[in-house]
């Protein structure tokens, strides 16, 4: 018998009618012979909600007390699992509901963002076996030490993908409020096209890059074991997206598959620096060794001898790359440093792009057509991420949208 593990957001699940209706689209399903286990996560914006809460006891709660911040947090999907449960079981269908911890998700134990490093799937697939449908609380875990821990926003893809790895499932449904992965954030970019068929590389770019439809590590997960994810509407009878390894021929005269964005970036410029590479190793090393990641590097020789360090971060860590880069320069007697903030970094993603000239020229003359500045880029094989002032974000969407011609027909 097929085994479907169904994921259902927080839109869909984010009122009591809706619920009805998710219980009523599992009954089907399961009436229709499948076993199936759902993924559910809080209901529309409960976690926020929990978050804003916990924000009124203490400043930084993540920081100061991330322990009791899983436990609140995970309480978001326990609320929605016990009520779909519930739903299902009115419409007489067998179900039950576990929490993360019940179902034996297994993570590492990093509150507030950590990684799921095993399914112990016994007792999900023991209900499976009494014919009963399954319902997990998304988006939690639990460490070896037996703490609560959560997944980081967004995470109940990542444990419907995880469980359908586990329980070798034939597919993984996630059910979400729009028709599938489209070429652009379509609340951003009302020109962007539901993309039918994507790979797992390019959905792992996309989602790495800001587009929120997919939780990265799910998309880690899915192709590690090769779990197809169909990406659907939950209002709908849609065709969505199916997301699998590349296969031959897949899209293969797309220059550009999909474009995604994300503000928050910063950028550092220190200049008269000695010449070398050693002040750009000795300023990433102490950047490691606090903790701070760092997206882009770019290094360049000045007339004078010296040399200028480019390079950016998220802006919560720009005051630490700060203090950092800024005891550096005064270490070296380097002329000093300047700062921007306010970026967002564009990704323009597509398999196609690789080894195919003039994707940059066409990307520039877009954006300079729109007097669209450019603060930064990087590259890997399948895609180019740029800079642009956060003001800029959406223009820059589109205008490269329409440059590569992702709005017209498919
Ligand atoms: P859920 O609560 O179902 O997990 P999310 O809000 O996490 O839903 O993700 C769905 C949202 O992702 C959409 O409403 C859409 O605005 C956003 N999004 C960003 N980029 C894309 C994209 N390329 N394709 C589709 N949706 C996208
Ligand atoms: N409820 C969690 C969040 O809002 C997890 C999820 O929805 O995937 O981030
Ligand atoms: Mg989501």
């Amino acid at each position: 018998m097929a085994l479907i593990v169904q994921k259902y957001g927080g839109t869909s699940v984010g009122s009591p009618e809706r619920i009805r209706q998710v219980a009523a689209r599992v009954a089907e399903e399961r009436r229709r012979g499948s076993d199936v286990v759902v993924v559910v996560s809080a209901m529309g914006e409960a976690t926020d909600e929990l978050l804003a809460l916990a924000c009124q006891i203490c400043e930084d709660p993540r920081r100061r007390h991330p322990r009791e911040l899983d436990l609140l947090l995970s309480a978001g999907e326990r609320v929605a699992m016990a009520l779909l449960a519930m739903a299902i079981r009115e419409c007489g269908v067998e179900a039950l509901s576990f929490t993360g911890s019940q179902a034996a998700i297994i993570t590492d134990g990093v509150h507030t963002g950590a990684r799921i490093e095993e399914v112990r799937a016994t007792r999900v697939r023991e209900e499976l076996d009494r014919g009963r449908v399954v319902i997990v609380a998304g988006f939690q875990g639990v460490s070896r030490d037996r703490e609560v821990t959560t997944l980081g926003r967004g995470g109940s893809d990542t444990t419907a993908v995880a469980l359908a790895a586990a329980l070798g499932a034939s597919r993984c449904e996630i059910f979400t409020d729009v028709d599938g992965v489209h070429t652009a954030d379509p609340r951003r970019v009302p020109g962007a096209r539901r993309i039918p068929r994507i790979d797992y590389d390019e959905m792992l770019e996309l989602a790495t890059s800001g587009a929120k439809v997919m939780h990265a590590r799910a998309v880690e997960i899915g192709a590690r074991y090769r779990v197809p994810i169909h990406v659907r509407s939950s209002f709908g009878e849609g065709e969505g997206t199916l997301i699998t390894a590349r296969e031959a021929g897949m899209m293969e005269d797309l220059v550009l598959t999909g474009l995604a964005s994300e503000s928050g970036h910063a950028r550092l410029t220190l200049r008269g620096l000695p010449p070398g590479m050693a002040p750009t190793a000795q300023v990433l090393s102490r950047l490691a060794a606090a903790g701070v990641s760092v997206d882009m590097v770019a290094q360049a020789d000045r007339p004078d001898g010296t040399c200028q360090l480019q390079l950016t971060v998220r802006e919560e860590a720009l005051p630490e790359a700060r203090a950092i880069c800024g005891a550096l320069v005064e270490d070296l007697g380097a002329e000093g440093i300047e700062e921007r903030a306010g970026l967002a970094r564009l990704a323009l993603v597509g398999s196609g792009m690789h080894g195919r000239p003039g994707v940059y020229a066409r990307a520039f003359e877009a954006l300079l057509e729109k007097g669209i500045e450019v603060y930064g880029l990087s590259t890997s094989s399948i895609s180019i991420a740029l800079l642009v002032d956060a003001a800029n974000e959406t223009a820059a969407l589109e205008c490269l949208h329409e440059a590569f011609g992702l709005g017209g027909e498919r």
